[in-house]
């Protein structure tokens, strides 16, 4: 393993849970990482290697220019830490952020990041007149328009806004009968200089089925059509922006000026028949810990609550200290898990903080201590894995792991900033 740097830290400012700690100086093997101050490995780890986050973005941008690329680092960056991952984003060609509210928006900007961040998801209650203050671009379906020319006429100073258009999702913008009166609102506004209007966007409802083009297809053709609607209206639409993950993997013709990517970043892939590594990505992520208590039981030991599980006959069993409290699916009965050097799987119930592994009539495998990786490079299981044994997507797994488990970021490959584009993915 090439040596570790210290990687790109939070604002020591920013008060974010995800900072963290200083990178192991070197990575074993095993896959385990050192906690700081030499003291082995650590307890748990999220293990968040920020070279894969620049590998994917710089791989990803090359492939969508001249179109800029929005990292999206909503949901402290799908649970990889989001202050990092943005500085690995942005300085391997992201030019963009993207965020749901504008709190993950001010917590960009307290983290000392300028780049130009959109935050599209909305309250009543949500910080305008702070977004304004910190140049913050707000996503508008409708009714914020006017809540948000009331905190620019206060402040004196206009708020930049990306109009969206529901082009078939059914959630959030404005429907295409009601665009024509909202572009129209926003361009008086826009007169008035309470508002600057920078883009125009919507959002897929089926990219990441292949089978579904001809949904995605609508979605564009009537994007389009509100893109001239707005113009019509004597906008100047300079950032039109459709594409998430799925889209611009596999559908160039929705890249327009701007793609808002997540799940590729982390190096993960939103389709079912087609992994990551087809594009050229590399997953990000990887989740250690070491084995809490390790023993034999006789036959007929039930494992765990409700006895889902009874061992046939003598068998080894680790306790792996993770559970439904750190964002581990209860459901991934049967997820794989890779083991003091050897892969196995849960057995019985994931309970809050743990889970039990069998390991087979062997003796004295996996002691107490020894390396365990639920997803990762060491063991070559991925978050696809403990997605297709808990019946969710690989989305879900990275984002809800690790409230409770400390981020360590890392940077196999210090300096690198320009990832070669391997995948011939469209
Ligand atoms: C979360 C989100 C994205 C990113 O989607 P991925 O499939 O992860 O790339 C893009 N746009 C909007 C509006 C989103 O909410």
């Amino acid at each position: 393993m090439p040596d570790q740097t210290p990687a790109p830290s939070a604002h020591p400012a920013s008060g974010h849970r995800a900072s963290s700690p200083p990178p192991a100086s070197s990575m074993p093997p095993t896959g385990a990482h050192s906690v700081p101050g030499g003291a082995g490995p650590a307890e748990r780890a999220v293990v968040v290697d920020l070279a894969a986050i620049r590998h994917n973005v710089a791989t990803l941008r090359s492939w969508v220019q001249p179109a800029a690329l929005m990292a999206v680092v909503k949901a402290d960056a799908y649970g990889h830490g989001m202050i990092p991952v943005a500085q690995a984003a942005l300085q391997a060609g992201a030019t963009w952020l993207g965020v749901a509210h504008v709190t993950e928006a001010l917590s960009l900007r307290s983290a000392g990041i300028t780049a130009p961040v959109v935050a599209w998801l909305h309250t009543r209650s949500t910080p305008f007149g702070r977004a304004i203050e910190e140049g913050i671009d707000l996503g508008v379906s409708g009714w914020e328009l006017e809540a948000i020319a009331e905190s620019a006429r206060r402040l004196q100073q206009p708020a930049r806004v990306h109009l969206k258009v529901d082009t078939g999702l059914g959630r959030n913008g404005a429907t295409l009968a009601d665009w024509p009166t909202v572009t129209a609102r926003a361009a008086t506004l826009q007169e008035q200089g309470l508002i600057r209007v920078v883009g125009v966007f919507s959002h897929l409802a089926v990219a990441d089925d292949l089978d579904r083009e001809e949904e995605t297809d609508e979605q564009l053709a009537q994007f389009h059509q509100a893109v001239e609607i707005a113009r019509g209206a004597g906008l100047h639409v300079d950032v039109r922006h459709l594409a998430n993950t799925p889209a611009t993997l596999v559908r160039p013709e929705t890249h327009l000026d701007l793609v808002r990517v997540g799940l590729g970043i982390y190096g993960l892939s939103p389709f079912d028949r087609r992994p990551a590594s087809d594009f050229g990505l590399r997953p990000a992520m990887s989740l250690t810990t070491t084995v809490a208590n390790s023993k034999t039981v006789p036959a007929g030991q039930g494992i765990s609550y409700g006895y889902l599980y009874r061992t046939p006959e003598p068998t080894r069993l680790a306790l792996v200290p993770l559970g439904y409290g750190d964002g581990i699916p209860r459901t991934a009965m049967e997820a794989p898990v890779w083991i003091g050097g050897r892969r196995a799987e849960v057995t019985g119930r994931i309970a809050m903080d743990q889970f039990v592994v069998d390991l087979g009539t062997e003796e004295d495998v996996a002691p107490v201590g020894s390396p365990v990786e639920l997803f990762g490079p060491a063991s070559g299981i991925t978050a696809d894995d403990w997605a297709r044994a808990a019946r969710t997507i690989n989305y879900e797994i990275v984002t809800r792991v690790g409230a409770r488990i400390p981020k360590v970021h890392v940077d196999t490959r210090p300096g690198e900033d320009i990832g070669s584009p391997t995948g011939e993915g469209r």
